[in-house]
């Protein structure tokens, strides 16, 4: 007999089976909307398990017009969208659909910050019929064809992807460096590396407005000015603080104190910076602390970046400690019985992949490198180009083929509306045997 699962309406289990069971197609792709709009889901998305909408990427035609990408948002209740505040949250500003099971006799708009109207569906009731598979997103049209290829030719379709993706970010950073300066240029892609993946435009921004030859004519106030220019200093009522973060946080307020006036204008504005879904050691306010130590050890740094002595340059910012930063998590948090690695091997890897090695030209030690750092979109890439290659958790492990693998995802993926059905890349590669990149 089948066992069946009960749906408690508007609990989060219940709210979980639902988007479950919307991922799994259960409810198909057609529907009426609210407003009588016919709207079709052209393409599911990927599940979102971070902060903002629950799926992204998906692409939705309203009344048969073309496509549009965006997210989906899945609520038991179509007040869910008031009562969780998205409407007031800059993360949902992309939402082009909401979907919900169940409205009382009001009429209940879904509305964006920008005053955007949102189409909604209001699913009919089904019976319950347990959890769907918990895949973040499913394998594409072409994973049959790059599961046949041998592991040589799929080596080879990868690696040319990440050159390209190496050259493209090379390059990019020597026109910052003619625009400002070489070291201008590393430190502002470092900033951004400690902003990855959700908060590398803050972190850009914060090393524009503080730029390392500003910090650098002032070494031990440069952490107080990067607190006070990126909005996470404390306000001045300490007392709800634990004590070491006092200490700390009066120290950095008697520095930012008289600068405050000069840089008030140049804060990040505090709406750009992501909060959610992230693990508390790589919250930003602690990453801004990373980066304050950064500048301090910039000078040996710089040297061996030059030098391309990785071994020692990954000793250096693998062993980076700072007084506060290395036992707490955030501000408010006690402290860590055991010290927490402000640069820990996976930043390291992500640092190397896309900052220090395009700078450097170092092509051969990108090929060599080895990665653990299987972040969420290059599992989701992997997901959908490599899901029937048995070998695909290997070849992510290698920084060329999740470089190429990122860049075939962002190239095609990214771009299709489709669901596949019309994107080019299955034919170029049954046409080619080697992947042509756009
Ligand atoms: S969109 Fe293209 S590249 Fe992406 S999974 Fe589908 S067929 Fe493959």
């Amino acid at each position: 007999m089948k066992v069946r699962r009960p749906f408690v309406k508007g609990a989060l289990s219940g709210e979980l089976e639902l988007q479950a069971r919307w991922f799994a197609g259960e409810f198909g792709r057609d529907f009426c909307g609210t407003e009588g709009e016919r709207v079709r889901i052209v393409q599911f998305g990927i599940w979102n398990r971070t902060a903002g909408p629950d799926f992204v990427e998906a692409a939705v035609s309203i009344d048969g017009a073309e496509p549009k990408r965006g997210a989906i948002e899945i609520d038991p209740d179509v007040k869910d969208w008031e009562r969780h505040g998205h409407s007031q949250n800059t993360d949902y500003e992309g939402v082009v659909l909401h979907v919900f099971e169940h409205r009382g006799g009001d009429r209940v708009f879904s509305r964006t910050k920008m005053h955007r109207l949102i189409v909604q569906v209001q699913l009919s009731p089904v019976e319950n019929r347990g959890l769907a598979d918990g895949a973040l997103a499913r394998a594409g049209r072409c994973a049959p064809l790059l599961a046949a290829q041998s592991l040589e030719q799929i080596r080879l379709t990868l690696s040319e992807a990440a050159l390209f993706r190496f050259q493209r970010k090379a390059t990019a950073l020597h026109r910052t460096g003619d625009a400002h300066g070489e070291n201008e240029a590393l430190y502002q892609a470092l900033a951004m590396g400690m902003g990855y993946p959700n908060n590398q435009l803050p972190f850009r921004l914060l090393a524009q407005r503080l730029p390392l030859r500003r910090l650098s004519q002032d070494p031990d106030g440069a952490e107080a000015l990067l607190y006070g220019v990126s909005g996470f200093l404390p306000a001045p009522d300490l007392s709800v603080l634990p004590l070491e973060a006092r200490v700390h946080v009066r120290g950095l307020w008697q520095r930012w104190w008289p600068h405050r006036v000069a840089y008030q204008s140049l804060q990040v504005p505090q709406s750009v910076w992501r909060l959610g879904g992230q693990r508390p050691a790589n919250h930003p306010a602690r990453r801004v602390g990373a980066l304050s130590v950064l500048v301090r050890h910039w000078r040996a740094l710089r040297r061996l970046v030059g030098a391309k002595d990785w071994k020692r340059l990954a000793k250096i910012l693998c062993g980076m400690t700072h007084a506060f930063w290395s036992h707490h998590y955030t501000f408010g948090s006690p402290a860590s019985p055991r010290p927490i690695a402000l640069i820990g091997r996976e930043r390291l890897e992500e640092l190397l992949a896309n900052s220090l090695l395009p700078f450097a030209g170092d092509w051969e030690k990108l090929s060599t490198l080895r990665t653990r750092d299987h972040n969420r979109r290059s599992r989701i890439a992997a997901t959908r180009l490599l899901a029937l290659r048995p070998d695909a958790k290997k070849l992510l492990s290698e920084a060329v083929c999740q470089q190429g693998l990122l860049q075939l995802y962002e190239d095609f993926c990214c771009c299709d509306a489709s669901d596949c059905a019309h994107c080019p890349f299955p034919e170029q590669t049954a046409a080619a045997r080697t992947i042509p990149v756009v």
